[in-house]
């Protein structure tokens, strides 16, 4: 198995995920695609033997709708406080106006702090003008822009704040270098805007060499944003962790994934002191929801990272080769076939990876 999709816990983390038996992980089907990929991912998990016993919460448009603000049922946190372990469906948040984002409130309330998305391409299974990228981005998950805090000043004026601190620059930027080093990697990237913003991401990046300092033997070096992001684009296989700030974070990873094949072969790890969150860095895609043509890759190599993390990486090892031999022989959902008349469907896709196990 590719070690990406290893993550690195929080020592807590890991001792609230013991296994012994079945480990208990709290599971959400999410909205639109979500039920489709969330069940054909447990399916995988299930066939190949995977020791869990999932808890199910509801999450989403349909909470919402049944008059809860927050998108959550009060009751499903202590699910998730209990079994400390999160299997989500992606959900939908409206644009423009409506309900504050479920995700923003689920990683602030967790403090998942630690965004980790792995953008790997998989040539020539997938086809991607990149055949050598693999990179993995590590998001800061809490501050930023991307906390959503928003004033109105006048009618006509709205403001945003981007909140920076020294201590979430410290534990994601040192969560970045821990992460190279225990992953064999060489190379350490930080993405910013210093030149305009200079004292939010001005303190971003004088962290950076602070942290960086003290891991001598990584690479090191910074690129800003717009240039970092088209270079991502051109050039992913120039890099190999890159640690940036929420919003930036949250773009390039969507760039990376697609540049790599598609958006929907990512998976993420969202990581705190005493709880993980796993999901694919997509969202709930409703042009395409119930037709059944969605790929699970994302979710189920979430999952992968879900399993490293309970200690169950035998099993993780085990879906990552089944599913690797299922897009070798060219079993490959709509998003990423060449040929869309030899596209299969999310069932016959999760057949084909239970059928290699
Ligand atoms: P999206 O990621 O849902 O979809 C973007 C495009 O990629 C669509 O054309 C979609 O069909 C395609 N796509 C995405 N996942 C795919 C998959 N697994 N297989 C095949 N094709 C796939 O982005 P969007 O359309 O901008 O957002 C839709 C909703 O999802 C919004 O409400 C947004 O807020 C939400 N969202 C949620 C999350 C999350 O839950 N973590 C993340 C991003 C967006």
């Amino acid at each position: 198995m590719r070690d990406d999709h290893c993550v690195v816990s929080t020592p807590k983390a890991r001792l609230a995920a013991v296994s012994k038996q079945d480990v208990a992980i709290t599971v959400a089907l999410g909205d639109g695609i979500g039920p489709e990929i969330t069940r054909a991912t447990l399916r995988m998990l299930e066939a190949a033997g995977a020791r869990i016993a999932p808890e199910f919460i509801d999450i989403g448009e349909q909470v919402y709708l049944a008059g809860h603000s927050a998108g959550i049922q009060p009751d499903a946190w202590d699910s998730l406080r209990r079994t400390k372990v999160f299997l989500k469906g992606p959900v939908t948040t409206p644009s423009g106006a409506g309900y504050k984002s479920l995700n923003v409130t689920i990683r602030k309330t967790l403090g998942l702090y630690a965004n980790v998305r792995p953008c790997i391409s998989y040539a020539p299974f997938v086809a991607t003008q990149s055949p050598n990228m693999n990179v993995v981005i590590v998001r800061e998950n809490e501050e930023d822009l991307y906390a959503g805090i928003e004033h109105r000043q006048t009618d006509e004026v709205y403001q945003c704040l981007k909140l920076i601190s020294r201590p979430g620059c410290e534990r994601i930027i040192r969560y970045a270098f821990e992460y190279a080093r225990s992953h064999g990697r060489k190379k350490v990237t930080c993405m910013v805007k210093d030149n305009i913003m200079k004292m939010t991401d001005g303190l971003f990046y004088r962290v950076f060499q602070e942290i960086g300092a003290e891991y001598p033997e990584i690479m090191q070096d910074r690129y800003i944003i717009d240039i970092g992001s088209a270079r991502l684009a051109t050039r992913p296989e120039q890099f190999d962790v890159v640690v940036t700030t929420n919003l930036y974070g949250d773009i390039i990873s969507d760039i990376a994934a697609e540049v790599s094949g598609s958006i929907g072969l990512a998976g993420s790890a969202n990581i705190g002191e005493h709880v993980a969150m796993f999901e694919a860095i997509h969202g709930s895609a409703p042009d395409i929801a119930g037709q059944g043509i969605a790929n699970p890759s994302g979710l189920l190599l979430a999952a992968v990272m879900m399993l490293v993390h309970i200690r169950q990486a035998d099993v993780a090892e085990r879906i990552h080769n089944a599913w690797l031999r299922t897009i070798e022989d060219g079993v490959l959902t709509a998003d990423v076939a060449g040929n869309a008349s030899q596209a299969v469907s999310t069932e016959a896709f999760t057949q084909a990876v239970i059928a290699r196990l």
